[in-house]
């Protein structure tokens, strides 16, 4: 297998693409990115993915040089290229190269890049037993500052988090708003169930809106369970019956333990383990076809 990168409009092997020192996205995290995955062939929700890629560059003034068709293309034309059917996805659009000064209008051209590789965030266990995780001090960015929705190529609230949970011999963290509202993991989405309900933090708590957490939400209801986007605290979560987080990378984690404190039997829940069996199946059979 060869992995065929995209920089700015040609191909190049693993080693051979490369960006400017320069880059604003280098020197100050200047840009937005997401994370795509295929399967079996098809790209899923692609369309979502790549709104939200420009909805980030519009609040941040970044103009993608790319029509939403043409970097459709792009990201197809990789997956080809590196003849990938199942992926992880990195699309990235970076101010650009400037020179050493913040300003962005130094910045002629924003950098595109798409990478089509494999992603493997935990061991498959995890999947299965379901994972212990800490709530941590560092609060999730407020809306005041970088809004949540935006997936900025600055990471280091989530950089800080996970690594003072490694600190203490966790994977994962639940980040907290400022008002102390439970939010979100690192990178991924999480939900409660109680009493057959399902519940996710509303985004206006701060969070990012995942694809993932949208395409649970979808298929939960399709199977009958009540969807609530709504504001919980660890309380709720402690004295949830069933605890998972989402993300495009994650896909779906049990949680079966959060600050020492087992969630419903300590094991993943049914719903939760009917939920990732659903997901599985329709990421197989969703998506836009590779070609
Ligand atoms: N929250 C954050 C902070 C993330 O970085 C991600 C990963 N993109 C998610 C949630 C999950 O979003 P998605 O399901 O779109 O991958």
């Amino acid at each position: 297998m060869s992995i065929q990168v995209y920089v700015d409009g040609e191909w190049y092997s693993r080693d051979e693409a490369k960006v400017s020192v320069f880059d604003h996205g280098f020197l100050y995290g200047d840009g937005v990115f997401e994370g795509i995955r295929a399967y079996g062939g098809r790209v899923f929700r692609l369309t979502e993915h790549l709104d939200r890629l420009y909805d980030s560059a519009r609040a941040i003034w970044l103009e993608i040089p790319l029509s939403w068709r043409e970097m459709e293309g792009v990201v197809l034309e990789t997956l080809r290229r590196s003849n990938l059917r199942d992926a992880y996805i990195r699309l990235v659009v970076s101010r650009g190269r400037g020179d050493l000064g913040l300003d962005p209008r130094k910045c002629p051209r924003p950098t595109v890049v798409c990478i089509a590789d494999s992603i493997a965030l935990y061991p498959e266990e995890v999947y299965t037993r379901g994972m212990q995780v800490i709530s941590v001090s560092t609060r999730r960015n407020p809306p005041d500052t970088v809004w949540p929705q935006v997936k900025s190529l600055n990471y280091l609230t989530s950089i800080i988090a996970k690594i003072s949970a490694a600190t203490q011999g966790y994977p994962e963290v639940i980040m907290l708003n400022k008002e102390g509202y439970v939010c979100e993991g690192t990178g991924d989405n999480i939900f409660i169930v109680k009493k057959g309900r399902l519940i996710t933090p509303a985004v206006h708590l701060g969070i990012l809106p995942g694809i993932t957490r949208a395409a649970v939400m979808e298929y939960a209801r399709d199977l009958g369970y009540a969807v609530e986007e709504g504001t919980f605290t660890l309380y709720d979560l402690y004295t949830a019956d069933e605890c998972f987080l989402t993300g495009t990378a994650a896909e779906i984690v049990p949680v079966v333990e959060c600050d020492a404190r087992k969630i419903g039997s300590g094991q993943p829940g049914e719903i939760t383990r009917q939920l990732i069996a659903e997901f599985r199946r329709r990421v197989q059979v969703e998506g836009t076809p590779i070609g």
